[in-house]
């Protein structure tokens, strides 16, 4: 197999979620290799659609650090709270009207 081409490792695009270096194929499909690869010495992507094959020139000093310990939980927690209130009461409100005081002042002189 010979290479299709040289790629400065800046030139890579990468996806930081699945950690995968991609690089775009004349085919239309994109050359792809790990991150996980490029810290092995694995310095050849391949193109899943084609037999093209570029590689990648970069050190181990630009690789970013790779995640070992993704154990953790994808976060999927659903509280589901049963609340339910029942309100019966009835909310009767009672206005008081102060009636007006008729004072009848008799000023008787
Ligand atoms: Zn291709």
């Amino acid at each position: 197999m010979s290479i299709y081409e040289e790629v400065e490792f800046e030139d890579l695009d990468y996806d930081p979620v699945t950690q995968i270096y991609t690089y775009p194929c004349p085919c239309g499909d994109k050359f792809s290799i790990s991150l996980e690869a490029l810290w092995d010495g694995e310095d050849i992507a391949t193109c899943p659609s084609c037999t093209l094959r570029i590689e990648i020139i970069y050190d181990e000093e630009d690789l970013p650090p790779l995640r070992d310990d993704d154990d953790e939980s994808g976060g999927e927690e659903e509280e589901e709270e049963g609340e339910k209130k029942k309100q019966d009461e009835k909310g009767e409100e009672i206005d008081h009207n102060i009636a007006s005081v008729l004072q009848k002042s008799l000023t008787v002189k």
